[in-house]
């Protein structure tokens, strides 16, 4: 399933999966599949693809913030504890209490660049 994709995954294509393995899932089997990946931490929500990725550090409480390939797709998961940091601390600055974080870099990869 998602968690051996290198390359983020859409509900739909997650449903499709499913049904090959499993006759009858309908979309609720699959967001509430998606909402325990999501609670275990096995998989993150890609917010500006609006699809999934596996979890590179699966089950450690940890920052992450993606790089996006616009040429082949392919999503890297950062585990940067400074970048989380400077925006929390920036945040605060303002009196905000930041909760979630969503950062996601779009550009080109190191494959696509050489190519
Ligand atoms: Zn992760
Ligand atoms: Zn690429």
């Amino acid at each position: 399933m998602v968690l051996k994709a290198e390359q983020p995954v859409g509900a739909y294509a997650l449903l499709d999966q499913l049904k090959a393995e499993r006759a009858g899932a309908a979309p609720p089997t699959v967001y509430r599949a998606l909402d325990f990946l999501l609670e275990q931490g096995l998989i993150h929500r890609v917010e500006s693809l609006n699809a999934y990725v596996g979890c590179v550090s699966a089950g450690e409480q940890h920052a992450h913030q993606f790089l996006i390939c616009r040429d082949c797709g392919t999503t890297l998961e950062l585990s940067d504890a400074g970048i989380e940091a400077a925006l929390k601390a920036a945040a605060a600055r303002e009196g905000f209490s930041a909760l979630k974080m969503t950062v996601e870099i779009e550009g080109v990869c190191g494959n696509c660049q050489g190519a």
